[in-house]
């Protein structure tokens, strides 16, 4: 027998028929099920709903289900849900065709329950694992908040957008001030400490759900703020200066305060200076030499 999952995962069921709709729903039973019975319905909840799962008939007016898979793998809201083809369609060359639009699995009707749940398992099994892996390769270990490599994908997704509706996009360096200092005058574990709680901390000065904060790496962290223009970019700035401040973190080995400070550099897109996203990240860490240049505990935009 198949073993239910713990976490209640959710499926899209797609079919024309109202019939083989149900009996889908009956074999799925314990799962969150979603229904579409259209191309545009299936692609339109995908994309708000984010099942886990999707189980695709073919033969639908309108869009069919190649189509329908097709369009979803384009999509990069929706190209990691996996697809299941669910159908009457035997032949080779539909199930050839099936695999070739991106499907991960091809089950013929009559729906066996018992193959049906164990595929459907199997399948949700690895995207559970390969979400976990995901998440592992984009977090920074030490501080829990999104790496380097995560930054540099989400940044290029960003920067594409800012480019495609002419919407500003601000970058904002930060890096401890006088850090070997602080792990020399209290220890390297005390530094991670420190570290973790200037993540949280950046975190907590963010306030849209768009902005990102991540580790660029050892004591630098970078701030990713689409459709924020360089004014709002200056007054994040001062409150996230402001809240590093406020934590009173003692750094005695500091030359410019008697607590942990930041230095901040600031960049804004502009399209007459910057052709890549990354021009516009090394004008950041330009304005940010500056600030250290200046006497650090400062910001440069
Ligand atoms: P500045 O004000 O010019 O930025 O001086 P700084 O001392 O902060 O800069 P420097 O680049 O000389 O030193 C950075 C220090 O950060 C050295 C390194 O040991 C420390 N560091 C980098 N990564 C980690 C980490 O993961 N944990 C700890 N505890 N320290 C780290
Ligand atoms: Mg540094
Ligand atoms: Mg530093």
């Amino acid at each position: 027998m198949t073993e239910m999952p713990n976490k209640q995962y959710s499926l899209l069921l797609v079919d024309h028929s109202a019939e083989d709709l149900n009996l889908l729903a009956s074999a799925l039973q314990g799962y969150h099920l979603l229904t579409a019975k259209t191309g545009l319905q299936a692609l339109e909840i995908a994309n708000r709903l984010q099942p886990d799962l999707i189980l695709l008939g073919i033969c639908i007016p309108g869009l069919d289900g190649f189509e329908i898979c097709k369009r979803l793998k384009e999509d990069s809201k929706t190209q990691h849900i996996p697809v299941i083809f669910v159908t009457s369609l035997t032949q080779e060359k539909d199930e050839t065709q099936g695999f070739a639009v991106g499907a991960v699995d091809y089950i013929t009707k009559p729906i066996r329950p018992g193959i049906l749940q164990a595929r459907v398992a199997a399948q949700l099994q690895f995207k559970t694992n390969r979400d976990q892996l995901a998440l592992t390769a984009y977090t920074d270990v030490l501080t829990g908040i999104p790496n380097r490599r995560h930054f540099e994908n989400v940044m290029q997704n960003e920067w594409n957008r800012a480019l495609r509706h002419n919407n500003p996009l601000s970058l904002i360096i930060a890096d401890v001030d006088y850090f070997k200092q602080f792990n020399d005058t209290y220890g390297h574990a005390a530094g991670d400490d420190c570290l973790r709680a200037i993540a949280n901390n950046l975190n907590h000065s963010l306030r849209r759900s768009s902005d990102m904060v991540a580790r660029l790496g050892g004591e630098e962290f970078v701030c990713l703020l689409p459709e924020v223009n360089q004014a709002q970019s200056l007054k994040l700035a001062e409150r996230i200066l402001y809240n590093i401040r406020n934590m009173r973190l003692a750094h005695n080995g500091s030359s410019v305060a008697k607590h942990v400070t930041l230095s901040l550099g600031l960049a804004t897109l502009d399209l007459s200076k910057h052709n890549t996203w990354q021009d516009l990240l090394h004008q950041a860490d330009q304005a940010l030499y500056k600030a250290k240049d200046e006497g650090r505990n400062c910001l440069v935009a």
